[in-house]
């Protein structure tokens, strides 16, 4: 059909028009074919893996589209009953846990009373945290409250000495959201075994 740019304008950007996709199809465009095609060709040969957004606790169900190893696409899935296909603008947005440029991938570290961080090697990060871990620990160690405080004997211990708490009121363990059910269950065994009583994590799943 003959289009003149005016008319192009005019329908695509108008009130009547309502988006420039309801301008095309005025103009009798069918976007159809189009969007079947780029949809096939994304996920075209790749594996489908059933999975939970990590964020929230709602655990909207997922689809991760793999092909050649690799991660290609994560949507909703629509089988699922309480977010049937669609994903909050955060969960949208899991693809970039896998592909995502901006994400640091080095180790940084600041020194105490430093003013710049600097990369350190993540053997050396998990041993300086291990061993800070201990040192605080083992310095602020509340076997049982003092005598008179809590209920005495409750644990089982002798009236006079105290509750029994074996904690530390030192250590916070603060997960991420991006930890899956099965490692934060870990995170919690781990803290509790330590006896850290502040244990937190945003998404609670
Ligand atoms: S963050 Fe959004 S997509 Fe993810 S589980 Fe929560 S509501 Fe669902």
């Amino acid at each position: 059909m003959a289009l003149s740019r005016r008319d192009f304008l005019r329908l695509t950007t108008g009130a009547g028009a309502g988006t420039a996709l309801g301008g095309l199809s005025a103009l009798g465009v069918s976007l159809a074919p189009a969007v079947a095609r780029a949809q096939e060709l994304r996920i075209k040969d790749a594996a489908t893996v059933p999975s939970i957004c990590p964020y929230c606790s709602v655990g909207c169900a997922t689809l991760i589209h793999v092909k050649d190893g690799e991660i290609i696409n994560i949507e909703g899935d629509p089988r699922s009953p309480h977010n049937e296909g669609t994903l909050c603008p955060k969960g949208a947005a899991i693809y970039q846990l896998i592909k995502n440029p901006n994400r640091p991938t080095k180790v940084l570290h600041r020194k105490p009373y430093a003013k710049e961080w600097e990369v350190v090697d993540l053997e050396w990060a998990m041993d300086r945290v291990a061993e800070l871990v201990k040192k605080t620990r083992d310095e602020t160690f509340i076997e049982r409250l003092p005598a008179g405080a809590g209920t005495a004997g409750a644990a089982g211990g002798p009236e006079s000495a105290g509750k029994l708490v074996n904690c530390t009121p030192a250590i916070f363990l603060l997960g991420g959201a991006t930890l899956d059910n099965e490692f934060n269950h870990i995170c919690q065994k781990f803290g509790r075994g330590l006896g850290i009583v502040a244990i937190e994590n945003q998404a609670r799943i």
